[in-house]
């Protein structure tokens, strides 16, 4: 059980839990302070000249604010926000059917771009340059193409792996940026905003405890304290302190630096499987029974920022601080 929780603390994104703690404006959302000052710019410019914001391309691990900052960009630009992921726009007619209805200045946010169909990525194309669409409205031999005008729009492009996005798409897009794990301290003030929210008043030791076993991102932190508000309501009245808190956390087996039973298993199996490393991403993920796209983009940011694992050109290495903390784990 503690188990699934915490593969939905690290994965899932619940737009019903999310909502309340997502912040609305560029204030509220912490950190990131040079992304932040960049956008500000972007979108006062755009206002300035009366024009759409240029197409903006984020990249970085699950749950860092893409989303949030997509929201905020059409709240500042007094828009609407269009969502989609890659996989859900199947053919370029879908691709079609979302662009026609966007008015003029909307912000089309694509999740997972990386993951978009490679023939609707080249129709894409048109549409962020000119704002049309060439559509070919007969499949057979007299086959004619017809141009659709759009209004309009700016794309925003949500990716945990830029790298699977292709240089001609990379180009299209005027702004393109990265966000970064979470520092503990913008992590703490994180909680503590969110525990505001859900009307708990954490002290700052606790808040930090939480931000400590929060692997970098405000999402898992948010989760984390959403987890702490229900074990407290239960087992003690609502009041939450630090052995509370601890109690709580260690329950979900979080260690004292964020890593969960998965984190474990990875370093353990690098070093007594593979004498330490360098071992493959792909024989790494088979042995640990997990896909090597989360190891790459889930689990492996965060232990190598810790500096317990370490990736050469000959595969996945665990360090000696790796190898300190699982003999102390043990
Ligand atoms: P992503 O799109 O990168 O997966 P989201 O934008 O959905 O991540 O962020 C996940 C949750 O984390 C949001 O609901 C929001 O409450 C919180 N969050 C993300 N970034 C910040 C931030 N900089 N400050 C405060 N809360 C944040």
């Amino acid at each position: 059980m503690s188990q699934k929780f915490v593969e939905s603390a690290l994965a899932v994104k619940d737009e019903q839990f999310e909502s309340p703690l997502r912040p609305k404006v560029l204030s509220d959302f912490m950190g990131q302070e040079t992304v932040c000052e960049q956008l500000k710019i972007l979108i006062q410019a755009a206002k300035k000249r009366g024009d759409v914001l240029s197409h903006c391309l984020f990249c970085g691990p699950p749950g860092l604010g893409k989303t949030t900052l997509s929201h905020i960009i059409a709240d500042s630009m007094g828009t609407n926000l269009v969502a989609t992921s890659g996989p859900a726009i199947e053919k370029p007619s879908d691709l079609a059917g979302i662009l026609n209805s966007l008015q003029k200045g909307d912000i089309f946010l694509i999740d997972e771009i990386h993951r978009l169909n490679r023939s609707v990525e080249e129709y894409l194309y048109s549409a962020l340059e000119d704002f049309v669409l060439d559509i070919v409205v007969d499949s057979s031999t007299n086959a004619r193409s017809v141009r659709l005008p759009l209004n309009p729009f700016t794309l925003v492009g949500a990716t945990t792996r830029l790298g699977l996005l292709s240089a001609p798409f990379r180009s299209r897009f005027g702004f393109s940026t990265r966000l970064d794990l979470y520092p503990i301290e913008t992590l703490c003030k994180i909680v503590i905003r969110s525990g505001k929210i859900f009307g708990l008043s954490l002290d700052l030791e606790t808040a930090m405890e939480v931000a400590r076993r929060s692997r970098g991102t405000p999402r898992i932190a948010n989760n984390l304290i959403r987890w702490i508000r229900d074990f407290c309501s239960i087992r003690s009245e609502g009041i939450v302190t630090l052995p509370h808190a601890k109690e709580a956390l260690n329950m979900l087996t979080i260690d004292h630096v964020g890593l969960d039973e998965m984190d474990i298993k990875i370093l353990e199996t690098i070093e007594t499987r593979f004498s330490g490393g360098p071992v493959g991403l792909q024989t790494l993920a088979i042995a640990v029974g997990e896909e090597s796209h989360t190891l790459e983009e889930v689990y492996e940011p965060y232990l190598i920022g810790l500096g317990f694992m370490q990736r050469t050109p000959r595969g996945r290495e665990i360090t000696p601080n790796g190898k300190r903390h699982i003999r102390r784990n043990s």
